[in-house]
């Protein structure tokens, strides 16, 4: 009764979302804190003054949103934690300054950062090749993979845990690939720097797509969208759901050459011509007006998060210096399982991976200080 093609797939386990008790939620990189007040105002209003707009079909390209994310960009530089915020006004770092203005034929937004990468997988990666990426990164590439059943060839990690990249180059090069990976890396935090990304851009194949996902670079990565001046074949994949406080409203883009974005909109319009709904447009663009505000949040974000980092350190964990808004962090002696079963029982949730090689690790969101005061008392005794 089923189709063959059903036996490819394997689908992507989500950070549990357990209804039996109230748990401190630190299982799933989302942000602790809530949107902008903008956001809840320009939905409500939306709804109350143009309620006829719920029954039309929502702008397919999303135009408007497309013009306040590149604005966002120009804005912040890309990495809201190093922003300065002057009142209303945000200035980007000077490291983080874009060389020229990102315009919104450079974007392509869709219902979520993994809608959005399910649409790059199906542009830009044949079955004729194996995808490089790194043996342990974000979990639904290999899902994606599976459904448009593209070979994997999976590079493992470097002993401190840092991409090797000079591995995925010569396995890329090998094969003529693309590669993906998220930097700053998933689940281990660490990231790599402009200069190094333009390196292995540099020595990658260059006719094929080469995609990084940025979903955590506002919270201290660096970011690579001033390199699509210099690569025209590169992808930058980004998302609302984490510094963006917006993991409820679904909202993902991509930042690349117009060029490319048309071919992900070719897409778009073959499978799900609106994928972004009116109210989910109105929550972006407001969001995106708002940028002081994700500044502050990130900043909090990264305070406490270099506290717990100490914190563990200080208690005999071993933790990489993280540049997103979770630590991945391991203690000798101490089973990655069992701990997070004895903080589950103690009311806040992890994320722990039963996956080969990472298995005695934990993945710990970055939540408010009160979350993470009452995590740390839990923690003095594992
Ligand atoms: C959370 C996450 C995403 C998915 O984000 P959504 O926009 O919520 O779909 C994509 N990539 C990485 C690396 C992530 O951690």
């Amino acid at each position: 009764m089923i189709a063959q093609r059903m036996k490819n797939l394997h689908p992507y386990v989500p950070g549990e979302q357990p209804k039996d008790r109230e748990y401190i939620k630190l299982n799933a990189n989302e942000n602790p804190y809530p949107p902008s007040p903008r956001v809840a105002d320009a939905i409500s209003s939306a709804v109350k003054s143009h309620p006829e707009k719920l029954g039309l079909y929502p702008d397919p390209d999303s135009s408007e949103l497309k013009a306040a994310i590149a604005g966002m960009l120009n804005a912040t530089g890309g990495v809201l934690c190093r922003a300065a915020v002057n009142g209303n006004s945000v200035e980007p770092c000077e490291k983080d300054k874009i060389p020229f203005t990102v315009t919104p034929d450079m974007i392509y937004c869709g219902n979520g950062s993994d809608e959005v990468l399910s649409f790059v997988f199906y542009a830009f990666f044949d079955g004729d090749r194996p995808l490089v990426l790194p043996e342990h990164t974000y979990s639904f590439y290999p899902v994606y993979a599976g459904f448009y059943q593209i070979p994997l060839d999976k590079i493992s990690l470097n002993s401190d845990w840092s991409l090797d990249t000079d591995k995925m180059l010569e396995h890329a090069n090998k094969t003529d690939s693309s590669i993906i990976f998220a930097n700053p890396n998933a689940p281990t935090s660490i990231g790599l720097s402009r200069d190094e990304i333009r390196k292995i851009i540099s020595a990658a194949p260059k006719d094929r797509i080469f995609v990084v996902d940025e979903a955590y670079v506002d919270f201290g990565g660096e970011s690579s969208i001033p390199l699509i001046a210099e690569f025209d074949n590169l992808v930058i994949v980004r998302t609302f759901s984490k510094s963006l406080c917006g993991a409820g409203q679904r909202l993902g883009y991509i930042v690349a050459s117009p060029e490319l974005v048309n071919y992900v909109t070719t897409v778009k319009n073959s499978l799900n011509h609106f994928p972004i709904d009116f109210l989910a447009q109105t929550a972006g663009i407001a969001a995106c007006k708002d940028a002081a505000y994700y500044v502050e949040c990130a900043k909090k974000v990264v305070d406490e998060r270099e506290s717990f980092i100490c914190f563990l350190r200080d208690k005999g964990w071993f933790v990489p210096q993280s540049q997103t808004n979770f630590v991945f962090a391991k203690k000798d002696g101490v089973q990655g399982e069992k701990a997070y079963r004895a903080i589950k029982e103690q009311g806040i949730l992890v994320r722990h991976f039963a996956t080969p090689g990472i298995e005695q690790f934990l993945r710990i969101t970055i939540g408010t200080h009160e979350q993470m005061v009452a995590l740390k008392k839990v923690m003095e005794s594992i």
